[in-house]
């Protein structure tokens, strides 16, 4: 059967992390409270070849390469809905909403012929794959490519930054690649967080200041909603420290 499928926009899929381009995350910077994530893909992964082209390619203390994904995130607890979604469930800023929301369900960090699982809804999702939704994906193929093919060009134009990036992060954090060679050795995978402000550092934006002045009440009001959470500690203490770090380069204009 033809895969289908229709956003009913229930909103269930707007909660937690929501991975961005750069282009977004800086349009968006007062917005949503951003973070680094890193995430190793294996040399026998699917997508590692994309994930190359993509992102960083890393080479580990045991000799082995791993492609790693560094994507701008808003940085949110999995139960927090995002701070655009209205009480219906409707998208507050649906003209201007990132594209990685627009390209929803398909995602461009995969080979456009593994889409057809993204098709699937996960729990609680109130997507309609019925056969009255329209076919969206056939033969490998998603067949209106529009929204996809701009948020892959928009991550492959962002590849240099992201590469300079890594390389910085690589040469003055040098712990980062063990933690990634942990990540990597991993069977289930995982991420690997790191701040907005070293990328801005970094990468020596002319806008640092201004981003860093937007995103610092974020990462304040963010740190006082979790600070009561046990299970929240660790975004706690990250959005503290990154506050400190925002009003710091804010400063600096
Ligand atoms: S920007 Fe809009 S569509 Fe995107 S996650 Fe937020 S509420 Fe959902
Ligand atoms: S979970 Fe499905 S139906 Fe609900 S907003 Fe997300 S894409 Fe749309």
């Amino acid at each position: 059967m033809e895969p289908r499928f229709s956003c009913t926009a229930c909103g269930k899929c707007c909660h937690g992390w929501l991975p961005l381009t750069l282009a977004d995350a800086v349009a968006h910077a007062s917005r949503f409270p951003l973070a680094m994530v890193w995430t190793p893909v294996r040399s026998n992964a699917r997508s590692y070849e994309l994930a190359t082209r993509l992102g960083a390619t890393v080479r580990l203390p045991n000799r082995k390469t791993v492609a790693v994904l560094i994507v701008p995130t808003a940085y949110l607890p999995t139960s927090f809905p995002c701070p655009e979604l209205q009480d219906d469930g409707l998208c507050g800023i649906h003209e201007t909403k990132p594209s990685r929301c627009r390209t929803m369900p398909f995602y461009p960090y995969r080979e456009e012929k593994d889409q057809a699982d993204l098709l699937i809804p996960r729990k609680g999702w109130q997507c309609d794959t019925s056969a009255t939704a329209p076919v969206v994906y056939a033969d490998h193929a998603i067949l209106d490519r529009t929204d996809f093919d701009r948020e892959r060009s928009d991550l492959l134009d962002q590849t240099p930054a992201i590469q300079r990036y890594a390389d910085y992060m690589l040469k003055y954090m040098p712990w980062i690649v063990d933690e990634l060679a942990k990540l990597a050795a991993k069977p289930t995978g995982g991420n690997l967080v790191t701040s907005l402000s070293s990328f801005l550092t970094a990468t020596r934006r002319p806008d640092a200041a201004d981003i860093a002045a937007a995103q610092a009440p974020l990462f304040r009001a963010m740190a006082e909603r979790t600070k009561d959470d046990p299970a929240l500690r660790d975004y706690h203490r990250n959005y503290s420290g990154w506050a400190k770090e925002m009003e710091g380069l804010a400063r600096r204009k």
